[in-house]
């Protein structure tokens, strides 16, 4: 099975192991490229989404600023999720519950970011 470049708008077919085609590696390797936060695929980390979500969420939400804020919000969200899930096997089950329903809620803005 091929597999895509994570780029949003890189169409590479690359091996199933790698992420990125090899010139998006570099960049995300210096940081150049990271991860956009509705889409989870590779932008240029000097915006704040890849531009296909840009154009999305413009239709979704009519204010630029209540999108800015809700997708800062949403990878701040990410970084908390991504930062104690490590831990979570740990904790006991209603605190699990909690940071599943977190994840869900999440992803639920993500999608609604998304499908507009
Ligand atoms: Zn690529
Ligand atoms: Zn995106």
């Amino acid at each position: 099975m091929s597999n895509q470049c994570k780029f949003w708008d890189c169409f590479e077919n690359i091996s199933p192991v790698h992420t990125f085609c090899g010139d998006h590696f570099e960049w995300f390797q210096i940081g150049d490229i990271d991860e956009c936060p509705i889409c989870k695929k590779g932008k240029f980390a000097r915006f704040p989404l890849c531009t296909d979500c840009d154009i999305k969420s413009d239709e979704v939400v009519n204010s630029d600023q209540t999108k800015l804020a809700t997708i800062q919000l949403l990878s701040a969200v990410d970084d908390v999720i991504l930062m104690v899930k490590s831990d979570a096997p740990t904790w006991p089950e209603d605190k699990q519950k909690q940071l599943e329903h977190l994840e869900q809620k999440a992803n639920k803005v993500r999608r609604e970011l998304q499908s507009g």
